[in-house]
C-alpha cells in the first residue's frame, strides 16, 4: 500500500496541464480582432489606440489556432457561480439539519429522480460459483419498469463478519467484472493501474460484497455501438434529453439495492467506490440512511476546476447542478455520518490546481462536519489516480 498522509501534513502539488488564456477586452468600435490564419496569428492593422492596448492571447493545439473571443470558455467560466445557492451557511445542528432535508429534496428534483418508484419484487439468482475462500452468486435485481440491474455477490464461507458491503466500479474496469477479477482481457491494464481490488479487500475481511453493474458498463451497454467503452455520454445525452440523469439513475438504482439489501439482518451495510464509483458511492452515502460507513476514492474536487477540463464523462454532468452545490456542498450532507475520502496527490483528476482545490472542498464540506466536534477525514496519497484502501482500517 502506497503511504497516506492526512491533511496539510503533505505538500501541494500543483499539477501542470493545458493552458493559460489570457482575457481579452478589444474595444467593439475598433472592430480589432485577430485575423487568423493556419500557422500565425496577427493583429488588425486598423485596430484604435486603444484596442491595440489589449492583450490578446491565441493558444494552438496540434496546429490548430483557437482564439478564446471565438469559443465560449469564458462564458462558462464566468457564469459558475462562486458560491452555489444551496452552500450551508447556518451556525447550528438545528439549522444544519433543516438545510441537509431540504437540499437533498431539491437535488433528488435536480437529478430528475425524485417522482420515480423503484420497484419491489425480491432479485432472481442467475447463476453460483464455488472458489477455495467464497461462493460467487450473480443475480439481477429489478429496479424501475422493466429495467434489472445485474451484480454480483460474493460470500465467504468462513470468517463472515455479518456486514454487507456494496463496491462500486468507476471506468476502466468491465463494469463489475474487473472488481471479481472476471474482466475482459482488455481491461487488465487498467485493472491494475487502477489497483481494482476493493471488492477482495472487503471479502478478506469477511463482507459480504455486493458488486453491481452500473448503467453503460459491463453487461449494461446499450446493445447499439460495435464497442465496449463505457457510454456514459450517450446514455446522459438522452437521459437528460427526457428530464431525467445518467448519475440519478444510478443512485436510483443503488438505493434500491441498499433497500433490498437492508431487509437482509446484515450489522452494517457499508460502501466503497473508486473514481466514478467514488462519485456514486458518494451519492449512495449521502442519500441513502441505510448506508453506514463509505470510502470514496479518487473523486473529490471543485466542478469549476475539473469537469470541463479533465473529468469530462456524461456521468459527471447533471442539468443546474453548478448552480446549486459543488462537491463540497454534497459531501457536507454527510456531516453527522461515517464517510472517509481519499485521494493521490498526483491524481490528475483534481485538475490544474491539485490539491488546492480538493482542500477547498473539504473546507466547505468542514463548515458543516464541525457543528458535530469533527472534520471530514481526508487522506492524501503519495500517487496518481488509482485506490489506495488508506481507510480500510476503519471497515
Ligand atoms: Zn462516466
Amino acid at each position: 500500500m502506497k503511504k497516506c498522509k492526512t491533511r496539510f501534513i503533505c505538500s501541494t502539488l500543483a499539477t501542470v496541464m493545458g493552458v493559460s488564456i489570457l482575457s481579452v477586452g478589444m474595444s467593439t468600435s475598433a472592430d480589432a480582432g485577430l485575423l487568423m490564419n493556419r500557422g500565425k496569428t496577427k493583429t488588425n492593422v486598423e485596430a484604435t489606440t486603444e484596442s491595440t492596448t489589449n492583450e490578446v492571447t491565441s493558444v494552438t493545439y496540434d496546429g490548430h489556432i483557437v482564439n478564446p473571443r471565438y469559443n465560449i470558455l469564458n462564458f462558462i467560466k464566468e457564469n459558475m457561480p462562486d458560491v452555489p445557492e444551496l452552500r450551508f451557511t447556518g451556525n447550528t445542528v438545528e439549522e444544519y439539519e433543516k438545510w441537509r432535508e431540504s437540499t437533498k429534496e431539491k437535488l433528488m428534483e435536480v437529478m430528475g429522480v425524485a417522482d420515480l418508484v423503484p420497484a419491489e419484487s425480491a432479485p432472481n439468482l442467475i447463476e453460483s460459483e464455488e472458489f477455495p475462500t467464497y461462493i460467487r452468486y450473480k443475480y439481477e435485481i429489478n429496479t424501475i419498469d422493466d429495467l434489472y440491474m445485474p451484480y454480483y455477490v460474493l460470500k465467504p464461507k468462513t470468517n463472515g463478519n455479518g456486514k454487507a458491503a456494496i463496491a462500486l466500479h468507476g471506468h476502466g474496469s468491465d463494469g463489475k467484472e474487473g472488481l471479481v477479477g472476471n474482466e475482459n482481457e482488455s481491461y487488465t491494464e487498467g485493472m491494475q493501474q487502477y489497483h481494482y481490488d476493493y471488492a477482495f479487500q472487503l471479502l478478506e475481511k469477511g463482507y459480504t460484497v455486493y458488486v453491481p453493474d452500473l448503467l453503460g458498463a459491463g453487461e449494461r451497454t446499450l446493445g447499439i455501438y460495435a464497442n465496449t467503452t463505457a457510454e456514459c455520454n450517450d446514455i446522459n445525452n438522452a437521459l437528460t434529453s427526457l428530464g431525467y440523469s445518467l448519475q440519478g439513475m444510478i443512485l436510483l438504482e443503488n438505493m434500491r439495492l441498499a433497500d433490498y439489501i437492508a431487509t437482509l439482518n446484515y450489522t452494517e451495510i457499508n460502501c466503497v467506490g473508486f473514481s466514478g464509483g467514488g462519485q456514486s458511492a458518494l451519492w449512495l452515502s449521502v442519500m441513502d440512511d441505510n448506508i453506514d460507513k463509505t470510502i470514496v476514492s479518487g473523486f473529490l474536487h471543485s466542478y469549476k476546476d475539473t469537469l470541463i477540463y479533465n473529468n469530462r464523462c456524461g456521468c459527471n454532468f447533471v442539468p443546474d447542478m453548478w448552480k446549486y452545490v459543488d462537491m463540497g456542498d454534497i459531501l457536507a450532507l454527510d456531516a453527522d455520518k461515517d464517510i472517509y475520502i481519499e485521494t493521490g496527490n498526483e491524481d490528475q483528476l483534481n485538475g490544474d490546481r491539485g490539491l488546492e482545490g480538493v482542500y477547498e472542498q473539504i473546507d466547505i464540506a468542514n463548515k458543516a462536519f464541525e457543528l458535530f466536534g469533527r472534520e471530514v477525514p481526508l487522506n492524501v496519497c503519495d500517487g496518481a489516480h488509482q485506490w489506495y484502501g488508506s481507510w480500510m482500517d476503519e471497515f
